[in-house]
């Protein structure tokens, strides 16, 4: 690097140097008053006619002049002095003060100016000074007129003082230059490159950093590139005045990039206008800002945007005034999937789905995850139509066959469209395809719908009884019905059926099919399976306690049964009430059987010996193999066979087996919907055991249970 600059030193604390200077400077300004009260005592007693009024009314003014402007040494000033000391020397007779008061004027100026012209100014002081003394003493004899102050004490000070000023001058230039070569190196030790631009713009100075952060080849210096242009000095964005840095990406020679941060600070207190340009090598922070902006961006499983991301962009479609088509893309039974094939499968799905909406969307629109197996697309200029096209052909490209999971399959999808009108929002337009995304689940999925006004009317319908359901899981509005299950042999009941009922203020009583799918849906179902176990079993040990031997029924949906929390609660329940589990008989629905988490449930649950019904059998994907696959404690036949017995030969065929292969695996019949006493007898004939249905007895509260009459006592 070339010298180290003097505005760097300018910025440093002050520095020995300066010290030593300030103290002479005050020393001298203490001689420049002193002589100039000698002088002008000499003037008043020592002088001679009406001449000496002109210095004497001058002095005050040179004095005031000193005190209000002590740092100049104004053509006014100036002006004062000499026709002070000139007006002095007509009329004194001893030139002594004259010449002390000239060099204290001169020492004062000296002083008072830069401090590095010092030493230059001080020497023809000194000169005069002793040349005027020579030059006295020579020509004139030695007379030692007026005060022995003015004539001796004030010359010897005189060369005190100008002896002090060589001395601190010498040295203060010493360590100035210690200074500079003490800047030098840290400038030149610095990670930081540095330039001195001129007041042209062209570099002056650098050290070898900057050299090197900004690839300048060979001796000459380069340029200082901003963001820009490729040079700082013609950026007319005010690049070299920044109080901020600005950051640079660079080419090298070598094909390598990289960021620099650039910050160009004038220079202050110079003779001429400098800039300083500060470069530093960000490129390490950059990298892992960029990596933390694409991780924040996109979606990390997928690669498509995420969701924060895609809002922002929803938002500035939107801001631009864009018509703008937004889609959201529900995959249908990925909850399946996952738990059928696990979370790897889960993941592998998830990608797949996603590489294909990204392909059916190509560079139109922008893909994104919103999390889950929930996607988004946001098609800028699409109307209704356009975006109606644009979901159908997701649709397709997703149900393409999907090989991978060791079978075929299809991901099918269910998607909701938006379009916004003006003046809509981003959150109201997502919530508008969500909706209409959410009917589209809910018609069976696998389809395209519109969003439509009033299908807010019924989502936020929905929302409120989903607020009330939860309530009415907390607040106790769950009240337990109990229908009797009677022994067809002795026509007593040998245990009971919990179903549960919502006491919903306002509504009345709402049966089961009102509200068990919407709290399967919410999750809900969980809390509500718990309240319903445990009451049924608080009422079986009541029973119990009240010498009626009857078991407890109770349904479970495959929700609940898949919940990794069901088997614990189970345990507490049965542990609080310390009912025998062979007492409990939890009925599950054949949609168990599709449900892999619900189906090791099911095993655990029998492995405490709790008995496990088969709930409306012959309703569902019944599949014989399965029934012998996992054995149940109870079959019990669905209503529909019980209904049509009288109809048709064929069902009675189809009852009779149920019961025959029951009894092969060792499972007890119960037949549902009993509400005669043909088929009551019917059954009984057919070697069912047990039976349930209105003729027996409708489901009731259990203190109305006195008034049953198949209820044994
Ligand atoms: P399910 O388990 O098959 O319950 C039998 C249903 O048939 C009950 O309807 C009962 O009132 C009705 N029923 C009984 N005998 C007769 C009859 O002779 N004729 C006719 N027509 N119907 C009869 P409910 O109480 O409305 O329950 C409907 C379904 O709701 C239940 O079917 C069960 O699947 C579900 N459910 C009830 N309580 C719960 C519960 O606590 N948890 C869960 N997850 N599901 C429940
Ligand atoms: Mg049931
Ligand atoms: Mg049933």
């Amino acid at each position: 690097m070339a010298r180290p600059t003097r505005a760097v030193v300018d910025h440093l604390p002050a520095s020995p140097a300066q010290t030593g200077l300030r103290r002479i400077r005050r020393l001298t300004e203490v001689y420049a008053y002193l002589s100039v009260t000698v002088f002008t005592l000499q003037l008043l007693f020592v002088g001679t006619g009406h001449e000496r009024l002109v210095p004497i009314l001058l002095v005050p003014v040179m004095l005031a002049a000193w005190r209000l402007w002590p740092n100049r040494g104004g053509w006014a000033v100036a002006l004062a002095e000499g026709v002070i000391v000139h007006g002095a020397v007509f009329v004194l007779p001893n030139p002594a003060p004259v010449i002390n008061f000239l060099f204290a004027v001169t020492m004062r100026r000296a002083l008072f100016g830069s401090q590095e012209r010092f030493p230059v100014k001080v020497v023809p002081a000194m000169l005069g000074y002793v040349s005027g003394f020579v030059a006295w003493i020579a020509f004139k004899p030695v007379v030692v007129t007026g005060p022995l102050v003015a004539s001796v004490v004030m010359p010897l000070m005189g060369l005190a003082v100008a002896a002090l000023a060589l001395h601190e001058t010498v040295r203060s230039v010493r360590l100035m230059e210690d200074a500079h070569r003490t800047v030098e190196a840290v400038v030149r030790a610095s990670p930081i490159g540095l330039v001195l631009l001129d007041v042209f713009g062209a570099p002056r100075l650098h050290n070898d950093r900057a050299r090197e952060l900004l690839d300048w080849r060979g001796d000459e210096s380069g340029r200082v590139p901003c963001p820009h242009g490729p040079d700082i000095t013609s950026c007319e964005h005010g690049c070299r005045a920044g109080d901020d840095p600005v950051e640079v990406r660079v080419t090298r020679a070598d094909g390598t990039t990289g960021v620099l941060a650039v910050q160009a600070v004038p220079v202050e207190h110079v003779s001429e206008q400098h800039t300083l340009v500060t470069a530093l090598d960000v490129s390490k922070r950059r990298e892992l800002e960029d990596a933390l902006r694409t991780r924040a961006e996109r979606d990390e499983l997928t690669g498509l945007a995420g969701r924060t991301h895609f809002l922002h962009l929803v938002d500035e479609a939107l801001l631009a005034g864009e018509a703008v088509g937004l889609l959201v893309i529900d995959l249908d039974g990925f909850k399946e999937v996952n738990d059928a094939e696990g979370h790897e499968a889960g993941d592998w799905y998830l990608v797949s789905a996603a590489e294909r909406i990204g392909r059916a969307v190509g560079p139109v629109a922008t893909a994104a995850r919103l999390g889950g197996d929930e996607f988004a697309v946001l098609a800028p200029g699409h109307d209704v139509r356009e975006s109606a096209r644009l979901a159908t052909r997701i649709l397709s490209e997703l149900a393409r066959p999907l090989t991978g999971l060791g079978h075929d399959t299809v991901i099918r999808a269910s998607v909701g469209i938006a379009v916004s009108s003006p003046g809509a929002g981003t959150a109201e337009l997502l919530r508008d395809a969500d909706t209409a995304m959410y009917v589209a689940k809910r018609e069976g999925g696998g389809r395209v719908r519109l969003f439509r006004p009033e299908m807010g009317e019924r989502v936020l319908a929905r929302q409120r009884d989903k607020a009330d359901l939860r309530t009415a899981v907390s607040d106790g509005q769950l009240v337990l019905h109990y229908q009797p299950i009677v022994d067809l042999a002795t026509s007593e009941a040998a245990g009971a059926e919990a179903l549960v009922r919502w006491q919903r203020p306002g509504h009345g009583l709402l049966g089961p099919g009102e509200f068990i799918g919407l709290a399967e849906e919410t999750g809900l179902i969980v809390a509500l399976g718990n309240k319903v176990l445990a009451g049924a079993c608080e009422q079986a040990m009541r029973w119990r306690e009240q010498g009626r031997s009857l078991g407890v029924t109770v349904n479970v949906s495959t929700r609940q049964l898949s919940a990794p929390a069901f088997l614990p609660s189970l345990d507490r329940v049965l542990k609080t009430t310390g009912l025998p589990p062979e007492r409990l008989t939890i009925e599950v629905t054949e949609s168990v059987w599709a449900d892999g988490a619900a189906m090791r449930g099911l095993m655990e649950v029998r492995e405490t010996g709790v008995r496990v019904a088969l709930d409306d059998f012959g309703t569902g994907y019944s599949s014989l193999s399965y029934l012998q696959r996992y054995p149940f404690d109870v079959v019990k036949i669905d209503r529909s066979f019980t209904n049509a017995l009288a109809e048709t030969g064929r069902t009675a065929g189809v009852v009779r087996c149920i019961i025959d292969l029951a009894e092969v695996l060792g499972a007890h019949t119960v037949a549902e919907g009993i509400e005669t006493q043909a088929q009551a007898d019917w059954l009984r004939n057919a070697g069912c055991a047990y039976a349930q249905g209105y003729l027996f007895g409708r489901p009731d509260l259990a203190e109305n249970w006195d008034t049953q009459p198949s209820v044994p006592h």
